[in-house]
Protein backbone atom coordinates (compact mmCIF):
# COMPACT_ATOMS: atom_id res chain seq x y z
CA UNK A 1 0.00 0.00 0.00
CA UNK A 2 2.17 2.77 -1.32
CA UNK A 3 0.79 6.87 -1.99
CA UNK A 4 1.32 8.63 -4.93
CA UNK A 5 4.57 9.79 -3.68
CA UNK A 6 5.75 6.27 -3.53
CA UNK A 7 6.13 6.33 0.36
CA UNK A 8 4.85 2.87 2.03
CA UNK A 9 1.79 3.31 4.51
CA UNK A 10 3.30 1.23 7.76
CA UNK A 11 1.52 -1.98 8.00
CA UNK A 12 -0.56 -1.71 11.71
CA UNK A 13 1.43 -4.80 13.61
CA UNK A 14 4.60 -2.22 13.13
CA UNK A 15 2.83 0.91 13.60
CA UNK A 16 3.43 0.90 17.54
CA UNK A 17 7.58 0.52 17.27
CA UNK A 18 8.11 2.69 14.36
CA UNK A 19 5.73 5.66 16.36
CA UNK A 20 8.19 4.81 19.38
CA UNK A 21 11.42 4.66 17.33
CA UNK A 22 10.60 8.06 16.07
CA UNK A 23 9.92 9.82 18.65
CA UNK A 24 12.92 8.35 20.56
CA UNK A 25 14.74 9.72 18.14
CA UNK A 26 12.96 13.12 17.28
CA UNK A 27 12.82 14.15 21.29
CA UNK A 28 15.86 16.13 21.91
CA UNK A 29 15.00 18.22 19.04
CA UNK A 30 11.17 18.04 19.00
CA UNK A 31 10.70 21.77 20.12
CA UNK A 32 13.36 23.43 17.41
CA UNK A 33 11.74 21.49 14.52
CA UNK A 34 8.69 22.58 15.97
CA UNK A 35 9.37 26.22 15.58
CA UNK A 36 11.32 25.86 12.20
CA UNK A 37 8.88 23.58 10.31
CA UNK A 38 5.66 25.46 11.16
CA UNK A 39 7.01 28.82 11.22
CA UNK A 40 6.58 29.41 14.64
CA UNK A 41 2.75 28.74 14.13
CA UNK A 42 1.82 25.71 16.10
CA UNK A 43 2.12 28.31 18.92
CA UNK A 44 -0.82 30.02 17.78
CA UNK A 45 -3.33 26.93 17.48
CA UNK A 46 -1.87 26.04 21.09
CA UNK A 47 -2.90 29.09 22.36
CA UNK A 48 -6.33 28.82 19.94
CA UNK A 49 -7.06 25.29 22.07
CA UNK A 50 -6.56 26.93 25.41
CA UNK A 51 -8.84 29.40 24.85
CA UNK A 52 -11.71 27.12 23.77
CA UNK A 53 -10.86 24.77 26.25
CA UNK A 54 -13.09 26.71 29.52
CA UNK A 55 -10.81 25.47 31.94
CA UNK A 56 -10.89 27.08 35.07
CA UNK A 57 -8.87 27.32 38.53
CA UNK A 58 -9.34 24.10 40.25
CA UNK A 59 -9.82 21.80 37.86
CA UNK A 60 -8.41 18.46 36.45
CA UNK A 61 -6.94 18.61 32.59
CA UNK A 62 -5.83 15.57 31.08
CA UNK A 63 -3.33 16.50 28.31
CA UNK A 64 -2.69 12.98 26.73
CA UNK A 65 0.39 12.74 24.10
CA UNK A 66 1.41 16.15 25.95
CA UNK A 67 5.31 15.13 24.54
CA UNK A 68 6.93 18.09 25.45
CA UNK A 69 4.48 20.01 27.44
CA UNK A 70 3.72 23.07 25.62
CA UNK A 71 -0.53 22.91 26.83
CA UNK A 72 0.46 21.47 30.16
CA UNK A 73 2.45 24.49 30.71
CA UNK A 74 -0.49 26.67 30.05
CA UNK A 75 -3.18 24.81 31.45
CA UNK A 76 -0.89 24.63 34.84
CA UNK A 77 -1.23 27.91 34.85
CA UNK A 78 -5.01 28.45 34.53
CA UNK A 79 -5.52 25.72 37.16
CA UNK A 80 -3.30 26.96 39.56
CA UNK A 81 -2.50 25.32 42.36
CA UNK A 82 -6.16 23.69 43.75
CA UNK A 83 -6.49 22.28 40.46
CA UNK A 84 -3.75 19.27 38.55
CA UNK A 85 -2.81 18.37 35.23
CA UNK A 86 -1.41 15.16 33.97
CA UNK A 87 1.41 15.32 31.23
CA UNK A 88 0.77 11.85 30.02
CA UNK A 89 2.79 10.03 26.92
CA UNK A 90 3.69 7.08 25.68
CA UNK A 91 7.06 7.34 24.78
CA UNK A 92 9.51 7.78 27.67
CA UNK A 93 12.18 9.97 25.74
CA UNK A 94 9.82 12.47 25.27
CA UNK A 95 7.89 12.79 28.63
CA UNK A 96 11.84 13.06 30.19
CA UNK A 97 12.30 15.80 27.76
CA UNK A 98 9.20 17.38 28.63
CA UNK A 99 9.25 16.86 32.33
CA UNK A 100 12.68 18.84 32.53
CA UNK A 101 11.30 21.54 30.10
CA UNK A 102 8.68 21.99 32.92
CA UNK A 103 10.87 22.12 35.96
CA UNK A 104 13.24 24.62 34.00
CA UNK A 105 9.88 26.69 33.47
CA UNK A 106 8.78 26.28 36.89
CA UNK A 107 6.09 24.58 36.27
CA UNK A 108 5.75 22.55 39.27
CA UNK A 109 3.68 21.53 42.18
CA UNK A 110 0.49 20.65 40.47
CA UNK A 111 1.57 18.94 37.25
CA UNK A 112 2.32 15.04 37.12
CA UNK A 113 4.41 13.31 34.42
CA UNK A 114 2.82 9.63 33.33
CA UNK A 115 3.54 7.24 30.89
CA UNK A 116 0.64 5.83 29.69
CA UNK A 117 -1.12 4.51 25.90
CA UNK A 118 -3.68 6.41 24.90
CA UNK A 119 -5.78 3.25 23.82
CA UNK A 120 -5.80 2.29 27.63
CA UNK A 121 -5.56 5.31 29.90
CA UNK A 122 -4.96 4.50 33.04
CA UNK A 123 -7.38 6.54 35.24
CA UNK A 124 -10.61 5.60 36.84
CA UNK A 125 -14.12 6.62 35.33
CA UNK A 126 -15.03 10.29 35.15
CA UNK A 127 -11.45 11.68 36.29
CA UNK A 128 -10.89 15.10 34.23
CA UNK A 129 -12.88 18.20 33.42
CA UNK A 130 -10.98 18.59 30.08
CA UNK A 131 -9.01 16.47 27.97
CA UNK A 132 -6.39 17.88 25.08
CA UNK A 133 -4.60 15.19 22.78
CA UNK A 134 -2.50 17.67 20.22
CA UNK A 135 -0.65 16.46 17.41
CA UNK A 136 -0.74 13.08 19.03
CA UNK A 137 -4.41 11.32 17.86
CA UNK A 138 -2.71 10.37 14.29
CA UNK A 139 0.17 8.39 16.05
CA UNK A 140 -2.45 5.91 17.92
CA UNK A 141 -2.75 2.74 15.90
CA UNK A 142 -6.18 2.43 17.15
CA UNK A 143 -7.83 6.03 17.24
CA UNK A 144 -11.44 4.91 18.06
CA UNK A 145 -10.28 2.94 21.07
CA UNK A 146 -8.28 5.87 22.39
CA UNK A 147 -11.37 8.10 21.60
CA UNK A 148 -13.62 5.72 24.03
CA UNK A 149 -10.60 5.48 26.41
CA UNK A 150 -10.33 9.26 26.82
CA UNK A 151 -14.99 9.03 26.85
CA UNK A 152 -14.29 6.81 30.12
CA UNK A 153 -12.40 9.04 32.10
CA UNK A 154 -13.59 12.53 30.89
CA UNK A 155 -16.38 13.43 33.72
CA UNK A 156 -19.92 14.19 32.67
CA UNK A 157 -20.17 17.85 31.39
CA UNK A 158 -16.53 17.63 30.54
CA UNK A 159 -15.02 18.35 27.26
CA UNK A 160 -12.18 16.39 24.55
CA UNK A 161 -10.32 18.69 22.32
CA UNK A 162 -8.32 17.29 19.35
CA UNK A 163 -5.80 19.25 17.56
CA UNK A 164 -4.29 17.82 14.60
CA UNK A 165 -3.33 18.25 11.23
CA UNK A 166 -6.72 17.94 8.69
CA UNK A 167 -7.66 18.84 5.17
CA UNK A 168 -6.69 21.46 3.98
CA UNK A 169 -10.30 23.59 2.47
CA UNK A 170 -8.70 23.95 -0.96
CA UNK A 171 -7.40 21.84 -3.86
CA UNK A 172 -4.68 24.43 -4.47
CA UNK A 173 -3.52 24.42 -0.93
CA UNK A 174 -3.62 20.91 -0.79
CA UNK A 175 -0.53 20.78 -3.38
CA UNK A 176 1.35 23.26 -1.62
CA UNK A 177 1.13 21.85 1.54
CA UNK A 178 1.85 18.35 -0.12
CA UNK A 179 4.98 19.62 -1.46
CA UNK A 180 6.28 21.20 1.72
CA UNK A 181 5.33 18.19 4.10
CA UNK A 182 6.34 15.40 1.21
CA UNK A 183 9.44 17.55 -0.02
CA UNK A 184 10.83 20.60 2.16
CA UNK A 185 9.70 18.57 5.68
CA UNK A 186 12.06 15.48 4.83
CA UNK A 187 14.74 17.46 3.56
CA UNK A 188 14.69 19.76 6.80
CA UNK A 189 14.62 16.82 9.08
CA UNK A 190 17.88 15.89 7.78
CA UNK A 191 19.59 18.90 7.86
CA UNK A 192 18.66 19.66 10.91
CA UNK A 193 18.16 16.54 13.07
CA UNK A 194 20.02 14.23 10.44
CA UNK A 195 16.94 12.03 10.38
CA UNK A 196 15.16 12.74 7.06
CA UNK A 197 12.97 9.15 7.71
CA UNK A 198 10.90 10.10 10.98
CA UNK A 199 9.87 13.46 8.86
CA UNK A 200 8.60 11.22 6.38
CA UNK A 201 7.28 9.42 8.97
CA UNK A 202 5.65 12.64 9.85
CA UNK A 203 4.28 13.76 6.44
CA UNK A 204 3.11 10.12 5.71
CA UNK A 205 0.68 10.14 9.11
CA UNK A 206 -0.73 13.85 8.47
CA UNK A 207 -1.63 12.01 4.80
CA UNK A 208 -3.26 8.95 6.53
CA UNK A 209 -4.95 10.79 9.43
CA UNK A 210 -9.03 11.10 9.16
CA UNK A 211 -10.58 14.22 7.91
CA UNK A 212 -12.62 16.89 9.48
CA UNK A 213 -15.75 15.12 8.78
CA UNK A 214 -14.44 11.32 9.62
CA UNK A 215 -12.85 12.46 13.11
CA UNK A 216 -16.31 14.53 14.18
CA UNK A 217 -18.27 10.76 13.06
CA UNK A 218 -15.69 8.56 14.80
CA UNK A 219 -16.13 11.44 18.16
CA UNK A 220 -19.66 10.77 17.53
CA UNK A 221 -19.48 6.61 17.49
CA UNK A 222 -17.67 6.69 20.83
CA UNK A 223 -20.15 8.97 22.53
CA UNK A 224 -18.54 11.95 22.43
CA UNK A 225 -22.13 14.61 22.11
CA UNK A 226 -22.13 18.18 20.38
CA UNK A 227 -19.23 17.64 18.12
CA UNK A 228 -17.55 20.76 16.49
CA UNK A 229 -14.51 21.64 14.37
CA UNK A 230 -12.70 24.99 13.22
CA UNK A 231 -10.34 24.92 10.74
CA UNK A 232 -7.29 26.96 10.98
CA UNK A 233 -4.86 27.93 8.67
CA UNK A 234 -7.69 26.60 5.80
CA UNK A 235 -7.48 23.09 7.36
CA UNK A 236 -4.02 22.41 8.05
CA UNK A 237 -5.43 21.63 11.23
CA UNK A 238 -8.27 21.16 13.05
CA UNK A 239 -9.32 21.73 16.26
CA UNK A 240 -12.24 18.97 16.98
CA UNK A 241 -14.64 19.88 20.30
CA UNK A 242 -16.89 16.78 21.89
CA UNK A 243 -18.44 16.87 24.77
CA UNK A 244 -19.68 13.51 27.44
CA UNK A 245 -23.10 14.33 28.75
N1 LIG B 1 1.28 17.30 22.21
C1 LIG B 1 2.64 17.67 21.93
C2 LIG B 1 2.68 18.89 21.06
O1 LIG B 1 1.63 19.27 20.54
O2 LIG B 1 3.75 19.47 20.87
C3 LIG B 1 3.42 16.51 21.32
C4 LIG B 1 2.94 16.03 19.98
S1 LIG B 1 4.02 14.84 19.23
C5 LIG B 1 3.85 15.21 17.51
C6 LIG B 1 3.09 13.36 19.36
C7 LIG B 1 3.22 12.64 20.68
O3 LIG B 1 2.29 11.55 20.71
C8 LIG B 1 4.58 12.03 20.94
O4 LIG B 1 5.12 12.55 22.12
C9 LIG B 1 4.31 10.53 21.03
O5 LIG B 1 5.15 9.85 21.92
C10 LIG B 1 2.86 10.53 21.50
N2 LIG B 1 2.14 9.27 21.27
C11 LIG B 1 2.15 8.50 20.17
N3 LIG B 1 1.35 7.44 20.32
C12 LIG B 1 0.80 7.53 21.56
C13 LIG B 1 -0.11 6.73 22.30
N4 LIG B 1 -0.64 5.61 21.80
N5 LIG B 1 -0.45 7.13 23.55
C14 LIG B 1 0.08 8.26 24.09
N6 LIG B 1 0.96 9.05 23.42
C15 LIG B 1 1.31 8.70 22.18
Amino acid sequence: NTTHFGFKEIPTDQKVDAVAQVFHSVAAKYDIMNDLMSGGIHRLWKRHTISQSGVRAGQKVLDIAGGTGDLTAKFSRLVGQSGQVILADINDSMLKVGRDKLANMGVVGNVQCVQANAEELPFPDNTFDCITIAFGLRNVTDKSKALASMQRVLKPGGRLLVLEFSKPETECLSTIYDQYSFRLLPFMGKIIANDSESYRYLAESIRMHPDQETLKGMMEEVGFERVTYQNMTGGIVALHKGFKF
